[in-house]
């Protein structure tokens, strides 16, 4: 798949950053790296800006996504989520176990990464939900 049709399919935005870049600043991720045994195949691209593909050399991709958080930047999980999910479907055997295996390790971390997950403001909503029908009672 070329680089082009890979940003017809999911837009000219970063994975990794969220950013929109120009089409020169962009390149075709491969969420399992080729080190790794992945293929320049459809469902094993994503489209990343150069810098982001850059620094993430071969990191798996739950684990880079943990890394991101860490220092606080916000990859784009839904896209990832697409893609890892397109890719679980792959004929290589290596890239859909991959890709499982990559979900899974996201969907534990998913908790943590609500967009409203700031300090304190996720407990708050989890009391508000369950104490809202009992102090009705
Ligand atoms: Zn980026």
């Amino acid at each position: 798949m070329t680089l082009d049709g890979l940003i017809t399919r999911d837009g000219a935005i970063c994975v990794w950053c969220g950013r929109e870049a120009w089409r020169r600043d962009l390149t075709a991720e491969h969420l399992l790296p080729r080190a790794r045994r992945g293929h320049r195949t459809a469902e094993n691209l994503a489209v990343a800006c150069r810098t982001c593909n850059k620094r993430r050399r071969t990191k798996p991709v739950a684990a880079y996504v943990r890394a991101q958080l860490e220092r606080g930047e916000q990859p784009r999980l839904d896209l990832l989520f697409d893609a890892l999910e397109r890719m679980s479907a792959s004929a290589s055997r290596p890239q859909a176990e991959y890709a499982r295996r990559q979900l899974a390790l996201l969907e534990r971390l998913s908790p943590p990464l609500e967009p409203a997950a700031q300090d304190g403001a996720r407990p708050r909503a989890r009391t508000l939900r369950t104490n809202g029908p009992l102090a009705l009672a």
